[in-house]
Order: structure tokens, then C-alpha cells, then sequence
């Protein structure tokens, strides 16, 4: 999204991390493998290292090697060596036959009727990697199997890209502060919580400002300071409502504004731009919409001004377990339970989109496409994972 709008690639700085403290983090340079991937050909079942040539037929076993281990000497024609996984080939064999597949015919002779193909069971020297080949791409997200790669080349300080700051300030005259009382016209600010979980998973390092109460002043001077950051996340204040301000402010501060309305719900109402270079959302208010617009919209952007190459949706298929409609016009996304095995999905039913609760118990987002009115039970559904 950032480059539709032709935004020039800005990379963050990048840092050296402690290996066991970069999960999630994303790479700032190539990795490379240090040598030969497998180092050795190396034997990937239980079994003996052969000549094919021998097979079908009887060969003597002349000894064992086992992984950690190499085997001194070179095997002729006629000759076996006992080899488990991960084993290095010995020399002068080039296949390996299961330990399942051979008969023991008397001391030190096996025999197998099957024939043998020169590379059977063998993984060869750099065939996964090698040497100086990249085996981890800059701009990649680093999960447990890329941890586990810098582990193998021998990486224990990891040059990641710096996280980007996003700074989150939540709008309105009725929200205060966790730890104080609410009165009953006032709500908590759970807005500027929820984001800075999403922005935490999303890559981000999140500063959560001062909540801006429905003035122009109080706006814009939290907006300057907003504007500090990497990226601006605001909430509340965007849509036609009389102290719905957040849009004028903005344009106080020449912003450019990509799009100021979506065809989602809940969601509508959301505010993409960018003003003194930075890139802002003004996301709807309502605790749903701030969520799912996140998740749809700016995760998208923090991703990508963590370095990441890409931050795809996680979509899936599953089928309903009763029936659903909707009003078509929009893409609603609805809080839904998806089963242990992920194959069936059920509406948790809500009460709009301030129903926090419905939010919380809900494990995944139903789809419901804007072309379409209604889905039997046991139709398949798209499902945005949470
Ligand atoms: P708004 O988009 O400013 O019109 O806000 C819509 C509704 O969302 C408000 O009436 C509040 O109920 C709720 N809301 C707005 N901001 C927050 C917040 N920071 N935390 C929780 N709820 C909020
Ligand atoms: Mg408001």
C-alpha cells in the first residue's frame, strides 16, 4: 500500500541483535551459509553405504559409522559399512540401503534381492546450501526456523532493522485513562491498549500519547507531537459527527489524503495519509473498528517501515456451521470461532462494534463477501485469522 502511493522505499537503521533475542525481528542484510550445507554427504536412513553396482547381490560389512563420527579407510567392491542418519559417506560407497530392506545371511554378510541406485538415501555435500549461497533474505521476518538457519551458520549477533516508532493517540471527550474511575458517561481508553498489542506484533515499538481531548488545540498539539514518530496512529475522531475533528487538523498540517473512507464494516470511516513525511491513519473510534482496521490497513504499514518485505493477510477457507446473512454493499468482518482444526466457523454473534467482549472471545474474523446475501450452513467462508 505504502508503494501504491509511490512512497520511496525508507529502510530503518539497521542493529546487531543477540540471536536469542531476534524472533520477529526482520533482517537487515543478506545471510550467507559459512561453508557447505550439508559439510559432508551424508547418509539420510539407517542402513549400510554401498556400491549400487553390487545389487541385487551379498556384500561384507567391514565395519560402522555413526554421526559425529567419520570412517577411516575407503570401501572396495563387495563391501559394506553399517551407517545411521547424519552419518558422513564413507568413501568408495555411493548409495545407502534401509536397514529394513536387507537380510543377515551369517556373520558379517548382508543381502538384499531389490537393486540399488547410485544416491539412494543420500543427501550430498551442499545440496541444502552452499557455501556462500544466501540462505536468508534481507527483508525476511525472522520466525523459529529462520532462527534456527542464523543457529546453523553460526550467527550470534543478527543485524535486524531498527523498529519503527508509532506513536498512538486516542481522541474524545469522553475517554479517560485505565486507572481512573470511568463515570458513567465516560469510557476507558482501550484503543490505545489494543493498538499498542497490534503495533508490538506487528513489528513496532508503540508510544502511546496522552489521550487528545474534541478541541482543535488539544488536537493539534498532540498531532505535532504524533507526527514525531515513524507512524501516527490515531483513533476516534474521524467520522461526520460534529466534534469529529481529526481530518480538519490534519489538513492543518498540509496532509495529503490517500483515502478517508473504506468499504468495510466495521471500519468505514478510516483516514490514510501522510503529512510533513510521515504516514498517518485516523482509525474509526469504535473498539471493533480500530482493531480490524489495524489488522487490514496500518499492520500492513508498520510492517513495512520495519523493513519487511511483505505482511500478508492470514486468510483461510472454513465451512459454517449455520446459516449466516448480511446486507451486501460492504465487506463485513465479524468476530467468529473457528474449531481446534480450523475446518469450521461460527459466528459469536455481537452487539455492534463496540462489543469488546464479543472481540475478545472470538478466536478469528468471519468474511462475508459485499456481493453476496446469504451462506447455508456447511458453506465455505473466508476467515481473516486473529
Ligand atoms: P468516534 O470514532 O470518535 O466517533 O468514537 C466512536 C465510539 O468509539 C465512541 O463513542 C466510544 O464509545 C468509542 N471509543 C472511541 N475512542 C475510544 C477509545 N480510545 N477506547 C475505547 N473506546 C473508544
Ligand atoms: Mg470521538
Amino acid at each position: 500500500m505504502l508503494r501504491e502511493v509511490g512512497a520511496e522505499r525508507i529502510l530503518p537503521p539497521a542493529e546487531l541483535v543477540a540471536l536469542h533475542d531476534c524472533a520477529g525481528r526482520v533482517l537487515a542484510e543478506d545471510i550467507l551459509a559459512d561453508r557447505d550445507y550439508p559439510p559432508l554427504a551424508r547418509s539420510a536412513r539407517d542402513g549400510f553405504a554401498v556400491r549400487a553396482a553390487d545389487f541385487p547381490g551379498s556384500v561384507r560389512v567391514i565395519g560402522e559409522v555413526r554421526a559425529g563420527d567419520r570412517f577411516q579407510g575407503a570401501v572396495q567392491a563387495g563391501e559394506a559399512v553399517e551407517i545411521m542418519t547424519g552419518a558422513p559417506v564413507p568413501d568408495g560407497t555411493d548409495s545407502i540401503i534401509m536397514v529394513e530392506h536387507i537380510t543377515c545371511e551369517g556373520a558379517g554378510t548382508i543381502t538384499t534381492d531389490r537393486p540399488v541406485k547410485s544416491g539412494d538415501f543420500i543427501n550430498p555435500r551442499g545440496c541444502e546450501s552452499p557455501r556462500g549461497s544466501v540462505v536468508l533474505r534481507a527483508g525476511s521476518r525472522l520466525d523459529y526456523a529462520g532462527i534456527a538457519m542464523l543457529a546453523t551458520v553460526g550467527r550470534t549477533l543478527v543485524p535486524v532493522y531498527r523498529k519503527p516508532r508509532v506513536a498512538i493517540l486516542a481522541t474524545g471527550d469522553e475517554i479517560v485513562d485505565v486507572d481512573e474511575l470511568p463515570m458513567e458517561h465516560q469510557i476507558r481508553n482501550s484503543n490505545s491498549a489494543s493498538l499498542a498489542a497490534q503495533v508490538a506484533r506487528a513489528g513496532g515499538s508503540a508510544l502511546i500519547l496522552p489521550v487528545a481531548r474534541d478541541t482543535y488545540k488539544a488536537t493539534r498539539e498532540s498531532i505535532a507531537l504524533g507526527l514525531e514518530a515513524d507512524l501516527l496512529l490515531l483513533s476516534g475522531g474521524v467520522s461526520a459527527g460534529k466534534y469529529d475533528i481529526v481530518e480538519k487538523v490534519l489538513a492543518e498540517f498540509d496532509a495529503e489524503f490517500f483515502f478517508d473512507r473504506v468499504l468495510i464494516q466495521p471500519g468505514q470511516p478510516l483516514v490514510f495519509g501522510r503529512a510533513g513525511g510521515k504516514f498517518f491513519f485516523g482509525l474509526p473510534g469504535n473498539p471493533a473498528s480500530t482493531m480490524i482496521t489495524f489488522e487490514l490497513f496500518a499492520r500492513a504499514a508498520v510492517a513495512l517501515l520495519s523493513g519487511a518485505s511483505e505482511s500478508p493477510l492470514h486468510l483461510l477457507q472454513a465451512r459454517l456451521t449455520r446459516e449466516f446473512r448480511h446486507r451486501p454493499g460492504l465487506t463485513r468482518f465479524l468476530p467468529a470461532v473457528l474449531s481446534v482444526d480450523g475446518s469450521q466457523i461460527t459466528p459469536t454473534g455481537w452487539q455492534g462494534s463496540g462489543d469488546v467482549g464479543a472481540m475478545a472471545r472470538a478466536n478469528a474474523f468471519l468474511v462475508a463477501e459485499p456481493e453476496r446475501e446469504s451462506w447455508a450452513a456447511g458453506d465455505l467462508m473466508r476467515v481473516l485469522a486473529k
